[in-house]
């Protein structure tokens, strides 16, 4: 009886992989189509000062306006994107809605999510140039957000894109901080202008888990502040998280407390 109930459980078991695959390539196959009808649209989230809250710029945050689901975010569609390489396809659809809102806005600087894998791809800063010069957009109110996993992939490569980029004034801001490696050996050989706080550790700081947050922000902060690199908090909902960061010295600050993501109407 063991056994039956075991065959049981594993044609479940096949049933439910079979559907997730099936769901999977459905996904994809609507990506395709997504990126031939340009499907996509930034949606903008204030960065500000946390000592008086004035805007210093925005972060660009994709949205696919799918025909049947409605707008989706990309924990939605991020990992079949990444899988199927479709992501650098997407994204640069979306940094070419980012780079003409840029030449019209007055308001700061946007920043743009940039995957690990653009960074194989040796023509990624010449191209993101290129683009920017024909938006008639100015670079140097662009700048770009990546992971640490981009920096551990191919250091000497993206080194070289980091540099190409920031000579023409297109900064580099480091995201999810504290989340991925945090090779701190690392940190310094790259132009890095702002850290991003992973929000986990700024919601940290009114939960239960306050000691350790502290602990972890301060640390983050104070190497921040040796390396003299800028540092931002992520996720930031309430008066009390963006107190205690002030407190701390955390410069800027990004969260629903002062905006959520939004169209550029
Ligand atoms: P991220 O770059 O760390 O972006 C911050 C995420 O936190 C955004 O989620 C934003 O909506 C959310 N957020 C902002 N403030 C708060 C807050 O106060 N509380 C909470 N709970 N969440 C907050 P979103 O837009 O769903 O994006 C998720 C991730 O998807 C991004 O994380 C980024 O890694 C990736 N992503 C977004 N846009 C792009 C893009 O254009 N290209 C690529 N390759 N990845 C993107
Ligand atoms: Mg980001
Ligand atoms: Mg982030
Ligand atoms: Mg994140």
């Amino acid at each position: 009886r063991a056994k039956a109930r075991g065959g049981d459980r594993s044609a479940l078991f096949d049933e439910a992989m079979r559907a997730e695959a099936t769901r999977l390539l459905d996904l994809e196959a609507d990506l395709r189509r997504a990126i031939m009808n340009d499907a996509f649209e930034p949606h903008f989230q204030p960065i500000v000062r946390l000592s008086d809250g004035e805007v210093m710029g925005h972060e660009a945050l994709l949205r696919w306006n799918h025909e049947l689901r409605g707008p989706l975010a990309p924990a939605d569609f991020i990992g079949v994107g990444e899988d199927s390489g479709l992501i650098e396809q997407v994204d640069w659809l979306l940094y070419r809605h980012v780079v003409r809102w840029l030449r019209t806005s007055p308001h700061g600087y946007v920043s743009i999510n940039v995957s690990p894998r653009h960074f194989h791809s040796d023509d990624f800063a010449e191209r993101l140039l290129r683009m920017i010069e024909e938006a008639g957009a100015d670079p140097g109110r662009l700048r770009i957000e990546l992971t640490e996993v981009a920096l551990l992939d191919d250091a000497p490569r993206v080194l070289r894109m980091l540099n190409i980029l920031r000579e023409r004034g297109v900064l580099a801001l480091l995201d999810d901080f504290g989340t991925g490696f945090s090779a701190l050996s690392y940190l310094h050989r790259f132009p890095i202008q702002s850290l991003k706080i992973d929000q986990s550790f700024v919601a940290g700081l009114d939960g239960e888990t306050r000691t350790e947050s502290l602990a972890l922000v301060r640390a983050i902060l104070a190497l921040a502040g040796t390396l003299g690199i800028e540092t931002i908090g992520e996720g930031v909902e309430t008066e009390r998280q963006r107190d205690v960061l002030l407190q701390l010295g955390c410069q800027y600050g990004q969260g629903f407390l002062y905006g959520h993501p939004r169209p550029a109407s």
